[in-house]
This record gives structure tokens, sequence and C-alpha cells, in this order.
């Protein structure tokens, strides 16, 4: 038997209709197949619980107290509509009471201390995967499919960044074979917590927001997965985010690298470390709609079905910092981009696009807000004396922001796609603040306003007609691909 993965997001786990219904999708697949299930916390779960740390931090018990009973409410009243058995139901009552317990004592803790240490604020994030996790097995085991909860501490092992941890993939496929392997060759389906892992010490830390995704991949490549499933509460990865762009289309086939260029500049549907695992041993990974899992999905894959014209999709992301180190002073200057890049680095800040003028006065880059303060405060000390000498003038931060990026695996061979895009915006009005081109070969990002990312979005949508089923490449139409039922 094959062995896919199948990762359900927060909203696929929302409540106990939506886990139902997840759960059947598991059962059902687990009649061909051994499933290894990953699930992220219900959703707005983590959201809440980075509040509860923050508000204990500050020392308000209240919030916190309110938060735990709202979601030990919210899960017991779950596992009840979700088990049947009395026994099997009495102990998943004790599970999520000890998980909600710990969340109570940690919070705790952080109160009396007045401090939060990003280690502490990886092992409250965790508890909603912690409670999920269980809530699916209890689940699969109402319907007659034999689950066990596995603790991803005990398989993804990661490095020590608390918050956006790496994991280690030697490690992650040595104890897979040991935890994962001998469940699966039991016909047990374990459900393992997303988002999650641990040092190889032993402590907990999260793989980054929305980084359940990721847990799949990685676990998909150390088992060798023959599928990786992202069920979310979309039909798959679409032209633009639907949210910006109402008739935003499905793609039936992108390519690892479109897929990864498109998370990365914020397409919210993947984590942007997702397909990192998995790129090199080609397994393939669908996004499909787990309120809709008779539709087809996005099948993610090598090659990716290229279209004939390149672009494949919009992304857009706004919580940025562009940050600009600038003066007269810097023209010819030997070493201001390394010294720049040097603060940059030393701080671990994200930088997402870089862009300088030809006549060298300007650096700009692009940040992550919440890296921007302690950018800013590298960038000053690093550059204090050249600041005094006026050889740089100033360094600013502008947080009114967005980056747009066009993505498609042909585009660098395609004349004029960089033109039509920048026509497409002029004939709007709207100004473009910085470009970066070659920052890969995928796409084309440039910055604007964030009051008019929307319309710039739609903008290029319009102009490349992404709403249209895409023009039949060569491939499609040796395949007799019949591109009219691709419109969603
Ligand atoms: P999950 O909780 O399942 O992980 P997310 O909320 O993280 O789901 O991601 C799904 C959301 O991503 C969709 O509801 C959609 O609004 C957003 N999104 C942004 N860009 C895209 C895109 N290009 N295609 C599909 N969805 C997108
Ligand atoms: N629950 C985590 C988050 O909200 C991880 C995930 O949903 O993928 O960031
Ligand atoms: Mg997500």
């Amino acid at each position: 038997m094959n062995i896919k993965v199948m990762k359900f997001g927060g909203t696929s786990v929302g409540d106990a209709d939506c886990i139902r219904r997840a759960s059947r999708i598991v059962a059902e697949a687990a009649r061909q197949d051994h499933i290894v299930v990953v699930v992220s916390a219900m959703s707005g779960v983590t959201n809440r619980l980075i509040t509860a740390a923050n508000e204990s931090a500050r020392g308000d018990l209240a919030e916190f107290r309110k938060l735990v009973e709202q979601l030990r409410a919210e899960h017991l009243t779950a596992a009840s509509a979700l088990v049947n058995d009395e026994k099997q139901l009495a102990a998943l009552i004790t599970e999520l009471e000890n998980v909600t317990n710990d969340v109570s004592n940690l919070c705790q803790g952080i109160a009396l201390l007045r401090e939060l240490t990003p280690r502490t604020l990886a092992a409250v994030s965790s508890i909603g995967e912690r409670l999920s996790a269980r809530l699916m097995a209890g689940a699969l085991s109402g319907l007659g499919v034999p689950a066990a909860v596995v603790d991803a501490t005990e398989v993804i092992i990661t490095d020590d960044e608390y918050s956006q941890a790496e994991p280690l993939m030697d490690q992650v496929r040595r104890r897979s074979a040991e935890k994962l392997l001998p469940l699966v060759d039991q016909n047990r389906t374990p459900v393992v917590t997303g988002f999650i892992g641990a040092t190889v010490e032993g402590t907990l830390t999260t793989l980054g927001r929305g980084g359940s995704d990721y847990s799949a991949t990685t676990l998909g490549a150390a088992l060798d997965a023959d599928e990786i499933l992202i069920w979310t509460d979309v039909d798959g990865v679409l032209t633009a985010d639907p949210r910006l762009v109402p008739n935003a289309r499905l793609l039936r086939e992108i390519s690892y690298n479109e897929a990864a260029e498109l998370a990365y500049f914020g397409a919210k549907v993947l984590h942007p470390k997702t397909l990192r695992p998995v790129a090199e041993a080609e397994i393939p990974v669908w996004i499909r709609n787990s309120f809709a899992p008779e539709r087809a999905g996005t099948k993610i894959t090598k090659s990716g079905h290229p279209t004939s014209d390149g672009v494949r999709g919009i992304t857009a992301i706004s919580n940025v910092s562009l940050i600009t180190v600038g003066g007269r002073g810097m023209v010819g200057v030997v070493g201001v981009a390394a010294k720049t890049f040097a603060a940059v680095a030393s701080v671990r800040a994200n930088v997402l696009l870089i862009s300088q003028s030809s006549s060298e006065n300007a650096i700009c880059l692009i940040v992550d807000a919440v890296d921007a303060a302690r950018t800013m405060k590298a960038l000053r000390t690093a550059f204090a004396s050249d600041l005094v000498h006026h050889d740089v003038e100033h360094i600013t931060a502008n947080p009114d922001i967005a980056i747009v990026a066009v993505v498609g695996e042909k585009m660098c061979g395609t004349p004029g796609i960089a033109g039509r895009t920048f026509s497409a915006l002029g004939r709007k009005g709207i100004n473009i603040i910085a470009i970066a081109q070659g920052s890969s070969e995928y796409n084309v990002s440039f910055v604007v306003e964030a009051k008019t990312m929307r319309d710039a979005v739609v903008a290029i949508h319009d102009e490349f007609k992404l709403h249209l089923p895409a023009v039949r490449s060569e491939q499609e139409i040796v395949a007799g691909f019949d591109p009219v039922h691709l419109a969603s």
C-alpha cells in the first residue's frame, strides 16, 4: 500500500462538523492507502493563544483565564459531538483537560515572571494543535479507523530557532521510521500535530505561522510518501488571492517553483517553505477543498503544465517595510552594500526584495514588518560614523507599502511581460516605488503604496486575462487536455 500524507488546515478542522467531514475524507482514503494525518489548530486558536501569552506577560491574568475557559468549552463541545462511545469520550475529555491545564500553568508562569521568551511562546502556541489532533483521532476511531495521536515533538526534530525552526531531515527520517512506520504497519492512522517540532534536547519549537503545511511535506519527504494532500478552504491554488480578485481562476497544475514563488510573496494558501522538502524527490502535492472534496484541486509537480505565455499568478504582500539607506556621499564608496547586508544579517531579518539605483545613491530593501525596528537599529549602529560624516544621509523605513509579484515558470523567456505589467499600472495611475528585476527567474516583483495594492493586483490580473482559461500549451494539446473545463 502507498503512503499518503493528508494535512487539514484550521478552517478544515474549525468545529465538530468540519472535523467530521475531514475524518470522513481520511476514512475513505484509508480504504486504499496508508494515511498519515497532520492537523492544524482549529481556526483562530493560535492567534488567541498568542494574545493570551502576551496579556499574561503584561500581568493580565483575566484575559488568559477567559481564553482557557473558552478553549476548554469549545473543544469539549466538539468532543461530545464527535465521539459516541462513553468510555472513549471520557478518556478524550481527560486528555483535553490535561492539555488546557498545561496552557494555564504556562500562562501563570509567564504572568509571575512578567516575561515571555520565544521558547515559552512556542510552548503556548502549540496548544491548539495538541487539542485538535486529539479530536481528529477521536473522530477517526468513531468511524472505525484505528488512530493514534503522535506529538510532532517526537518526530519533527529541528534547530533551536523557537519560532521559525528548521527541521533536521536526517533526524526526522530516523524518527519517522521509528515512530510512524510501526503504526502504519499495524494499520493504525497516525494523527500528527502540525506546526510544532522539538530540538534534539526535546524543547518544543514551532515552524512559523501557517507552518502545518511545512510539517506535512517534511513528514511526506521523510516517509517517501507517494503524495501529499493539503486540505484547505479554497479549491486549490488560484491565479490570485480570491479575497483580492473575485474572478481568480483555479490552476489545475503548477510547478514547484511557481507555487513556491507565489507562497513566498504572500499567497497564504501555502507556507513559503512547504515545497522545499518534496521538490527534489518530486513528490506531488495536491491542494484541495475539504468543503468540496469531489473537486479535483491543484496538483503541484516538477513541470507544472507550463502555458505558452508564462504568467500564472499574481500575488501581493503588505505587512512589510521598505528600508532605504541613502545619501549622495555613497556614490562610488566601496562596501556600502556589504555593510548594509551584514547589518541586516546580524539581526536575522528576512529580506524579501532588494533594489539599488544605478546612480548608487540609495539601497532599498524590504523586510517583514516584524523585523523592521531591529533592522533599522542595526543599520543605524553600523552606519553611525557615516551618518555623522554625511556619507550616508538617511536611513528610513516606510511601512505603507506592498510588494506585488507576477509569477510564472516560463516568464523570463517571454518578452514584454514587464512592459505590459507596468503599462497596465500606468493606465490606472498606480505609482511604482521600486522594481526588483531578476530576484528570481520566476517572477517580476515591484513595490507600490499599500493603498493601491488591490487595484494593482486586479489591473495585472485583467491585463493577462488570467480569469480566462490559459492558452493551450503544446504539451496540453498532445495530452488532449481541454482548457474549457479549467474555468472554475
Ligand atoms: P489553512 O487554514 O487551510 O492552512 P489558509 O487560510 O492558511 O488555510 O490558506 C487558505 C487561504 O489562502 C484561502 O482562503 C485564500 O483566501 C488565501 N489565498 C491567498 N492567495 C491565494 C491563492 N493564490 N490561491 C488560493 N488561495 C489563496
Ligand atoms: N496553527 C498554526 C497557525 O495558525 C499553524 C497552521 O495553521 O498551519 O499559524
Ligand atoms: Mg495555512
